[in-house]
């Protein structure tokens, strides 16, 4: 069997480790370009392979068979070779379909807003409609589109099928929910970060969210299907989602100046087999000087300034464990760079046994009032709150646990 994604110009894709995970490790990536697609497509020896951007129409024309879902959407995602025969199948609609039922979202007779209309977008709208959703696609050029908004003030879900917020452009969005007030759940088929600034928002207000990485999983487990000619059961999709989110998941520690994320997180980061960074030695090597010599010379604005820099770059990142430094949370536009791509935990220590070595404002300020400030800064941010007061391994084993729970009830919502 030899397996694999054709596209364009693929540099990373997390398909070879998904479908690893579905036991098949035969799977590669196919960088092809437009000229060589006929070629690839008739000579090629792959047995499957999977399509994305910009081949996922391209490809229809070299095949001898569609699937009646390829053939209705008029798009390919996955092509089967079998005595010869090549046959177009497109598993992004099992994808979407999959991802829906998993957010509990209910769309029947409900007005829904399709944000985009691209290739993503007519799987969706195909989905929602079967579903008996009352469809609006909202397109930049079309009838409806970001500068009418107001017509659609009954809409009670909304689904991002652009790109728009994906990474390396986090925190972008494709607009303010404000203008919904009957939203009942926000869907987002980007997958990272984890949380968009749409599903941020979403999140803030309470609404149902759900990001596109059980799309993900979903449309490669019914791929798996056709490669291996077997059938996969649905709890992998749950399973494997599991195993992903814990690799690509940060875990970022906050807490008062001196209660131990440092080395609470080097010893966490070694448990989970995860790159550690602290926030304060990161702007430090950036700035080239250390944080009480940034304090003494350029004052606490251009120090937070720079620390909000630090927690942009670090957080659009993957599988870090980060200590945090612990005034972040004073700034309302850190928020989102903390919750954007993981797990937020607050460490709490006795204010007696907080350290204040090299910590120009826990020397200069009292600690009471600084707790006073920041305690309901930090309870508000954090998914998880962890007492730091005992030995460190107990600490690290508090949010192994956290985490182990977490991924766990991920796995029995399948
Ligand atoms: P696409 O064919 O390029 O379509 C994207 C659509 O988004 C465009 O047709 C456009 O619609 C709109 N758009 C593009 N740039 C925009 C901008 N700057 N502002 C506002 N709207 C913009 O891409 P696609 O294949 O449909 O994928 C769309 C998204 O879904 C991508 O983020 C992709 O990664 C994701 N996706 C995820 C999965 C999954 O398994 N989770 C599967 C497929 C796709 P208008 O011109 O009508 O505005």
């Amino acid at each position: 069997m030899r397996c694999g994604l054709l596209g364009q110009s693929l540099k990373h894709s997390y398909s070879p480790l998904i479908h690893s995970f579905l036991g098949n490790d035969s799977y590669s990536l196919f960088s092809i370009s437009p000229d060589a697609l006929e070629a690839f497509l008739k000579e090629g020896s792959f047995t499957g392979i999977n399509v994305t951007i910009p081949y996922k129409k391209a490809v229809i024309p070299y095949l001898d068979g569609l699937s009646d879902i390829a053939r209705e959407l008029g798009a390919v995602n996955t092509i089967i070779r079998r005595d010869g025969k090549l046959i177009g199948h497109n598993t992004d609609y099992y994808g979407f379909q999959a991802m829906l039922r998993r957010s509990g979202l209910l769309v029947k007779d409900k007005k829904v807003l399709v944000l985009g209309s691209g290739g993503a977008s007519s799987t969706v709208q195909n989905v929602l409609r079967r579903e008996g959703a009352k469809v609006v696609v909202i397109s930049r050029n079309g009838e409806n589109n970001y500068r009418n908004l107001y017509l659609h003030k009954d809409c009670a879900v909304l689904v991002n099928a652009t790109p728009v917020g994906m990474y390396p452009n986090n925190g972008e969005s494709p607009l303010d929910l404000q203008v919904f007030p009957q939203l009942e759940g926000v869907l987002d088929l980007i997958y990272n970060p984890s949380k968009t600034a749409l599903l941020l928002q979403a999140e803030q207000r309470g609404l149902i969210i759900e990001n596109g990485l059980w799309m993900l999983v979903a449309q490669a487990k019914q791929a798996a299907e056709f490669f291996m000619e077997r059938h996969i059961p649905d709890s992998e999709i749950g399973r494997i989602h599991a195993r992903l989110q814990l690799m690509m998941e940060n875990t970022l520690l906050i807490g008062m100046p001196g209660c131990g994320k440092s080395t609470v997180g080097k010893l966490l980061a070694q448990k989970l087999g995860k790159e550690f960074v602290d926030c304060d030695s990161y702007i430090q090597q950036k700035a080239h000087m250390s944080i009480p010599e940034i304090f003494a010379t350029q004052g606490e604005a251009a120090f937070r300034k720079l620390e909000t820099v630090a927690l942009l770059e670090l957080s659009k990142r993957s599988g870090l464990v980060i200590a945090t430094g612990g005034g972040c949370v004073t700034r309302p536009e850190n928020k989102p760079y903390l919750r954007q791509n993981g797990k937020v935990i607050y460490l709490k220590r006795d204010l007696h046994s907080l350290s204040t070595e090299g910590r120009p404002l826990s020397q200069a300020n009292r600690l009471e009032d600084m707790l006073r400030e920041r305690k309901p800064l930090y309870e508000s941010i954090c998914d998880y709150c962890a007492d730091n007061n005992g030995d460190i391994s107990s600490t690290v084993n508090q949010i192994l646990n956290f985490i182990a729970k977490e991924h766990s009830d991920e796995n029995s919502c399948d």
